[in-house]
């Protein structure tokens, strides 16, 4: 470790730290807590012990897996429902309409009021949900406005902190910093002309400073600050008016208030309070965290206009955790490449993927973190890049066997040597910080499993399988490419006989409680193949004569055999694991188990050709074959490290690419691979974002052009914003495509019309988020819209996405209004 002398604080977090821990429990436990509460089983008295004794048993565990329990390095991490929700709990900040959930008393919001602004309540419309960076987890979008109410309300952080020290571990509270939660927050709907939240950067940052007190007050030596925002340069946010937000938030913050004492003298600030004339602590110490990217651009200079690492370096906070997984080695502009005012700081060096679940090669991440110590940091030690959150708990909760007995989720036990999921992660840290402080001999041990487990991996079969690469290496621009367009949609027209303003759905009709229950006794071996077959038949049956009854002019088998649109493709791919117990929040108290991408992907047999023939041969109209597309794989999976995203892409492609012969083959005349995934994985740096959008819109076209041009291609995408990829959008090449439109009104056809977009498009007329049913008049009127900014021709009728989460009772009479819409405006063309 290298100390500077004129350092006069401890290195921070010696034995190294984690930015942040799953919080929903490793059986869930706070999922079925708060869900109890949600339902009226439990009581708020309930859900606090249950919750309570979840964050205890979290800091001993982590304190247990090697964490330093007394100085700060244990994160206090827990959240009910969501980290930014709790900064406007902490805030009091909430919308008009839920005014009257805060209590007058204190300001601050009762767990019924915290969890009705997550989740709405009658006609008040809960926040908005949206993608965390590109993470696959859901945030609430705060409002703010000139008259939000905005104070230290919530003490519920302060309290937490005592708790735990109760339980015998100090933590370090974290929570979203001032400058990420206002620019991660939109304007309220009674906002002035002009607004941006950051304009209530000083109101927000002077309940930060109440906050510091208190935690300071209590004796807490650290806080976290998590301030991802500053590594994007991809938001509408201008980046000057960002730099000066970071500057006046810290300066307020680390600057004017006077910081604790340094930690090997802590006994002493505790002596203070006897007056004898020593500075009072006005604050703990503070971390930021910069998870998700690197603080410097690629390819700018350092210290320049744009450089994050330099601004945060010279403000008066104690400590930076930079991440080094998905950013580079930063580099600095002062004398011998050092960066002016680290000298009395602690870097925290992100080393360990806190995003994926690989175990790391730990000699390689050692150098990573001792390439570090030219910029002249007071300190080094070693960190996660992210919070754990993103990851699951601990591998050993999975079950390995290939034996004949295995059950379906059974992994297979060479992976139980290359997994590292959140508690392994902590091991990791703890002996790469060692490494860094007493030098590579102290854990040889370590890092020579680790290495062991690295080359096992690298050398293992199925990893490297030779088939799948002579095909890779055999592509040439022709397999992404398909005939002319006017070709294909003569050689369409004339197959599929459509009228003008044709209709389709999504591909998914409601999951009902039955096929719910067929599927979990199928996976559990209690209903045999056959029986499951026949009931899942009647149930696309019972769809496709309910479409032909509504008179829908392209037709889906309505996917009741699946159980989640990635999943159940990495379920018959070779390459991919599914856990058993791998679960990651998604958001609020939903959670997911993505599965994990390892080896070489290819596909034994087809996957979805005998429902969708089934489909087919119930009825004269056309039915859509339904896939998943590779990005949208690859996004909601767990994806191996050791090769470019593009490479693995490409070869689920080919797997896919056979799946649409196969159901042409099969007499299927439309095919659709959805991609809703393709904007959530685009960089967060602008420099990184022509390469994503190269190999992402190649891999779909790689998966689709092998189709015969009588073969429309259809593509669904689902997220509101589409600026950033309407180039993209045309890029896939895909003669139709369905978008989230209803909500924005039709936005995106517009757009679509200007950038000389010439293929079909399906603007969602039905917002299937809601169970709300619009009438004829209301789709009419989208229709209408739509039919006006893009020619008529071009224009397909059909939902915003797929139907599974609603239930029959709104989607019949929605579908009918659609239907009924569409027959309106065509006769009207
Ligand atoms: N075909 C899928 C469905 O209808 C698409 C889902 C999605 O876009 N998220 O369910
Ligand atoms: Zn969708």
């Amino acid at each position: 470790m290298t100390t500077d002398p004129t350092t006069t604080r401890r290195p921070a977090f010696p034995g190294g730290t984690i930015l942040g821990y799953p919080r929903i429990g490793r059986r869930r436990e706070l999922k079925k807590a708060v869900e109890s509460f949600w339902s009226g089983r439990s009581d708020a008295v309930d859900l606090e012990i249950a919750a309570g004794t979840l964050r205890r048993d979290t800091v001993r565990r982590l304190a247990a897996l090697g964490l330093d329990p007394d100085d700060g390095s244990v994160p206090g991490s827990f959240s009910y429902y969501d980290q930014v929700l709790d900064v406007v709990a902490l805030l009091g900040a909430v919308p008009a309409r839920f005014a009257d959930l805060i209590d007058p008393d204190d300001g601050s919001l009762e767990p019924e009021g915290y969890f009705t602004v997550a989740r709405g309540r009658g006609e008040d419309a809960p926040l908005e949900m949206t993608k965390w960076f590109d993470t696959n987890y859901h945030y609430l979008v705060p409002e703010i406005s000139e008259s939000t109410p905005i104070s230290f309300a919530d003490h519920r952080i302060v309290r937490e902190y005592a708790e735990a020290k109760e339980a015998g571990v100090t933590t370090r509270p974290v929570l979203v910093g001032p400058v990420t939660f206002l620019a991660l927050s939109k304007a309220a709907d009674d906002a002035g002309e002009g607004f941006h939240p950051l304009d209530r950067l000083d109101d927000v940052v002077a309940a930060y400073a109440e906050l510091l007190r208190a935690l300071a007050a209590v004796g807490a030596p650290w806080v976290q600050l998590d301030e991802p925002v500053l590594v994007t340069d991809t938001g509408d946010l201008d980046p000057e008016r960002l730099r000066a937000a970071v500057a006046t938030a810290y300066r307020a913050l680390a600057t004017d208030l006077a910081p604790a004492a340094p930690a090997d003298s802590a006994d002493h600030a505790q002596d203070d309070v006897d007056g004898d004339g020593e500075t009072e602590a006005e604050r703990p110490a503070i971390l930021v965290a910069t998870p998700f990217g690197g603080l410097q651009a690629p390819g700018r200079a350092a210290g320049g206009a744009d450089d994050a690492l330099a601004l945060l370096a010279a403000t008066d906070v104690e400590a930076i955790a930079i991440d080094l997984v998905r950013g580079a080695v930063p580099t600095g502009a002062g004398p011998g490449g050092t960066v002016p005012g680290l000298a009395t700081k602690t870097l925290v060096a992100g080393v360990v993927d806190g995003h994926n679940v690989w175990r790391s090669d730990l000699a390689a991440r050692l150098e990573v973190a001792e390439s570090l110590r030219p910029l002249g940091a007071g300190a080094v030690t070693v960190g996660t890049s992210t919070s754990l959150l993103h990851v699951p708990h601990d591998v050993d909760d999975e079950t390995f066997d290939d034996g004949p007995e295995a059950g379906r989720l059974a992994l297979d036990p060479r992976l139980r040597d290359w997994l590292a999921f959140a508690d392994q992660k902590v091991g990791e840290v703890t002996v790469l910080a060692r490494a860094v402080a007493e030098g590579r001999e102290a854990v040889a041990e370590a890092l020579a499993a680790s290495s062991a487990a690295a080359a096992s991996r690298r050398a293992a079969t199925g990893v490297v399988v030779p088939a799948v690469r002579d095909r890779l290496a055999g592509l040439s621009d022709g397999d992404f490419a398909r005939g002319a367009h006017d070709e294909r949609v003569a050689a369409q027209r004339a197959r599929l006989g459509l009228p003008a303003l044709p209709t389709t759905t999504i591909g998914s009709f409601p999951q009902t409680t039955d096929i719910r229950t067929a599927r979990a006794a199928w996976a559990k071996g209690e209903l045999d193949d056959a029986a499951y077959t026949t009931a899942m038949r009647a149930e696309v049956e019972r769809v496709v004569r309910l479409q032909e009854d509504l008179g829908l002019d392209v037709l889906v088998h309505g996917e009741p055999e699946r159980n989640d649109m990635v999943q159940y493709f990495a379920e018959q791919l070779d390459g991919f694991a599914t856990t058993a117990l791998g679960w990651v929040q998604s958001y609020g108290s939903r959670c997911v188990r993505p599965p994990i991408l390892w080896g070489d992907v290819s596909r034994p047999e087809a996957m979805t050709v005998e429902w969708s023939q089934y489909a087919q041969s119930l009825t004269d109209k056309p039915v859509k074959g339904m896939l998943t597309g590779p990005v949208t794989i690859l996004a909601w999976s767990f994806v191996r490290d050791d090769q470019p995203l593009g490479d693995t892409a490409n070869q689920v492609a080919l797997a896919l690419r056979d799946e649409v012969a196969d159901l042409e083959a099969a007499g299927i005349g439309v095919v659709q691979v959805d991609e809703p995934a393709l904007r959530e994985l685009l960089p967060l740096r602008r420099a990184d974002q022509d390469d994503y959008l190269r190999w992402s819109v190649g891999s779909f076209r790689l998966a689709t052009a092998g189709a015969a041009a009588a073969t429309q291609v259809h593509t669904h995408l689902c997220y509101s914003e589409f600026g950033e990829v309407v180039g993209a959008i045309d890029g896939l090449d895909a003669d139709v495509t369905s978008l989230e439109a209803a909500r924005s009104r039709m936005e995106i056809v517009p757009e679509l019309a200007d950038a000389g977009y010439s293929r079909g498009v399906g603007p969602g007329v039905y917002d299937i988020h809601s169970p709300r049913v619009p009438s004829t008049a209301e789709v009419t009127e989208l229709l209408r819209l739509a039919v006006k900014s893009i020619d008529p021709s071009l224009v397909w009728v059909n939902p915003d996405c797929g139907l599974k989460t609603r239930g029959y009772a709104e989607v019949e009479p929605a579908l009918r209004h659609l239907v009924a819409a569409a027959r309106e405006v065509r006769a009207a063309l």
